[in-house]
């Protein structure tokens, strides 16, 4: 292989190093990655909220429940009391007024507990449904980590593949033209050697007038662009 052939082709191997960088950074489940964690972090905390109203709602109808038994308690108390014996009527009147009071306290108390129910079922079934989301989104992530690693893992090797090759190639060209080439390189993202079509470098296009032409043509393969200063490979493809 000629120096001008492992130039052109270092070039290919490190155009095709840049795409691969770059594709590996745009792999497009990185994206998705964090559109699925920023939904993890919404309904996690979504559910905490919710898990604290369900709490709340517990113990809503456990102190409900609590008032009840104690108003119950209370009233078959008073009422056997009130049986026990003979009593005045003034002592009638008041077992009649606790009763009372205790039968409306026993009333408010069952009222409450029906909407108390209700806000507990419906907190239930929101829970459900969120730890069911948040599930659905870890098998996501999950899966389109395992796809992530997949993909990227083959574009690793081939990266790591094509920087061997990088070194084979580089090995086959002069210090002097190696450090021009980086040179190029960074000077002209990437593109830093053209070839000879005719008259015309492959990159920058501009003719050669007749005398370059000929002063190029009997010099080095491995020259100069007069123009863009690119690299030239002076030589015609399958020529070398
Ligand atoms: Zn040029």
């Amino acid at each position: 292989m000629t120096e001008a052939t492992a130039l052109l082709d270092l070039q290919d191997v490190d155009l095709r190093l840049l795409r691969l960088a770059s594709s590996l950074a745009s792999l497009p489940q990185q994206k998705r990655l964090k559109t699925i964690d920023l939904a993890r972090k919404k309904v996690a905390s979504e559910l905490s909220g919710i898990v604290g109203k369900r709490k709340d709602a517990e113990m809503e109808i456990a102190d409900l429940r609590a008032a009840l038994d104690h108003y119950r308690d209370k009233a078959a108390e008073v009422q056997a009391e009130a049986d026990a014996s003979a009593h005045t009527h003034r002592e009638i009147m008041d077992f009649e007024r606790q009763l009372t009071s205790l039968a409306k306290h026993i009333e408010k108390s069952e009222f409450a507990l029906g909407p108390a129910r209700d806000r507990l079922g419906r907190l239930e079934r929101a829970e459900r449904n969120a730890r069911l989301t948040s599930e659905r989104l870890e098998a996501e992530r999950e899966a389109t980590q395992s796809s992530l690693d997949a993909d990227s893992r083959s574009l690793r090797s081939e990266i790591v593949e094509l920087s061997r090759e990088r070194g084979r190639l580089a090995a086959g060209i002069s210090a002097e033209h190696l450090a021009s080439y980086e040179r190029a390189r960074k000077r002209f993202g990437g593109l830093a050697v053209e070839r000879l079509r005719g008259n015309v470098p492959s990159v920058c296009r501009v003719k050669l007038q007749p005398s370059q032409f000929h002063d190029l043509a009997h010099g080095d393969e491995v020259t100069e662009c007069p123009y863009c200063h690119r690299i030239l490979i002076t030589s015609e493809e399958g020529q070398e």
